[in-house]
Formats: C-alpha cells, structure tokens, sequence
C-alpha cells in the first residue's frame, strides 16, 4: 500500500513538472515567454501598411498633388525598434513642375536661393530633377538609392515609410512632408545636385536667418534639423564617402519650412558622381549608420 502511494507521489510530481514546462529557475521561464511573445507578434505584425492622404492633418490643404498613397513596412528584425524612418526618393512626379506650392505656410518669401529664387512666394509643386552625365534620369538614381537604403533599415530594425516606388509618384513636395509629419519619426530626401564636377555629399542646413528660423514650425524644429543632418553626415564619413566642403549647405527648402519632424535633404553627390550599385551601397550604409547614431543620442 506504501509503495501505491510513493508510486502516486511521483507520478504527480512529474506531471506538475511537465505541465509546468520545467520552469527552474524562474528567470529562465519568462525569459523563454518573451521570446515567444515577441516570435508571435512579429508573426501578427503585417508586413506593410498602405497609407492614404488625409485632408484633416496639418499643412495638408498646402498640397497641390497628393493623389497617391504610401506604404509603410515593418521591420521583421530580431531586435525592432519601433521607429519609423521616412525615405523619400527626391522627384518622380510627371507634372509637379507646372503646378505651384507655397515655399512657407505663412506666405512669407523664400529667404536663400536654390532651385527656387530668394524672394519667391510659390515654388514648383516637385521639380524634374537633373540629368547625369551618362544621361540617367536623377529620379531613377535617387530611388534605386532610396530601395536600398529602405532594405538596410528593415534588417537594422527601422520601419520604413516609403513614398515613392515607382517613377510616377504623384504626391508633391509638400505632401511628402505632411505624410512624414503625421506617420514617420523622421524625414530623409535623397537628392543628386545638378553640379557636374563631381563634388561629393552634403546636407542642406537650416538657413541661419532670423525670419525663417522664428516661423512655425522651424522655429520648433530646426534644431532637429540640424543634429539630424549632422548625425548622417558623420555616418556616411564614417565610410569614407566623398565630402563635399564641410558638408553641409543652407538652402530654404519646402520640406524644412513644413517639417514637425527630424528632416533632412541630402545631396549625395552631383551629375559626374559614381552611381554604380557599390557606391550606392556604401552611401546607404553612412545614411543608415548616421540614423542610427541620431536615436542612439536622442
Ligand atoms: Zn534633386
């Protein structure tokens, strides 16, 4: 009869063992719970989100063109950080040239020039961009650029909202901007200048003029601006990519007169710059380096 019960008495124990998934030490049973936990949402978590212009947010009625809609895609990685990065691939929109945006959600006038003349109240809605040497459309660069910058913050953790894919985007610079305001944590445009001496990468900075630094919503943001460029910059010399000057130039642009986020144009080389895959790549690996710099100190 003894023996009957000892026999139960095991057994019991050994059932509440399994039931419990040998859950000794304690620390080991919830580490192994997360990890389940963050396996199944990752699994839950689609793999993008298309996202359709809305009239309600702010500077939206600034936008002349804004038919398209953009997707965002989330990070399958390990370690996602819950953090959206706006790549927007500069041009790509048949049309923007003929039709007119405000420079500034005040009206005030243009501070510096650029492609737009100082003193201008409208500027083209999205330019056409330039033309390289070997004649390959800026826009095409700049998205072959943007697809694989887009790839390498996927696999760093980064969810990246995408504005363009396609060579017809119609969503003008404005746009482009309120869509990073109300979806992204930052706004980065990828440019080629229309130079042709090959003078390597800059960021465009905030003018230092009091005017355009004291209007909403620079004034509130500009600072970001300027560490966010910054922060990309030190990245791409990191690997070792052509600077041009000190890296940076201050040019009043439509994105930064409308941005409530961290937002930078960057002007990764000119008409003669080596466009080639590999070049592209070690850009993109800079910009990515320099993004996460940027969240490592913010
Ligand atoms: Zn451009």
């Amino acid at each position: 009869m003894k023996y009957r019960k000892l026999v139960v008495l095991l057994i019991s124990i050994l059932l509440v063992s399994v039931l419990s998934g040998y859950c000794v030490p304690y620390n080991d049973c919830t580490s192994k719970f997360d990890i389940t936990a963050r396996r199944l949402a990752r699994k839950k978590q689609p793999e993008k989100k298309t996202i359709e212009w809305n009239t309600e947010w702010t500077y939206a009625s600034f936008s002349e063109i804004h038919d398209d809609s953009v997707v965002l895609y989330y990070s399958k990685a390990q370690d996602r950080k819950d953090i959206v990065v706006c790549v927007n691939a500069g041009h790509g929109t048949p049309g923007g040239n003929s039709v007119k945006t405000q420079c500034h959600p005040d009206g005030s006038l243009k501070v510096t020039g650029g492609s737009t003349a100082k003193g201008s109240k409208y500027a083209a809605a999205v330019s056409s961009g330039m033309t390289f040497l070997d004649g390959t459309p800026e826009s095409e660069v700049n998205l072959s650029l943007a697809l694989i910058l887009k790839e390498k913050l996927l696999e760093d953790g980064y969810d990246v909202l995408m504005i363009r894919e396609t060579d017809n985007c119609q969503i003008d610079n404005v746009a482009r901007t309120v869509y990073a305001n109300e979806n992204a944590d930052c706004h980065i445009a990828i440019h080629y200048d229309s130079s042709s001496n090959d003078k390597g990468f800059f960021y465009i900075s905030v003018p230092n003029v009091d005017s355009y630094r004291s209007m909403e919503p620079v004034v509130s943001h500009w600072q970001e601006h300027m560490d966010f460029g910054e922060a990309i910059l030190s990245g791409v010399i990191e690997e070792d990519v052509k600077i041009y000057g000190d890296g940076d130039m201050a040019i009043d642009l439509t994105q930064t007169s409308y941005s409530t986020v961290p937002s930078v144009d960057v002007e990764v080389g000119d008409q003669a710059s080596d466009i080639s895959e590999a070049a592209q790549e070690k850009v993109a690996e800079g910009i990515a380096e320099g993004i996460d710099q940027y969240f490592q100190a913010s």
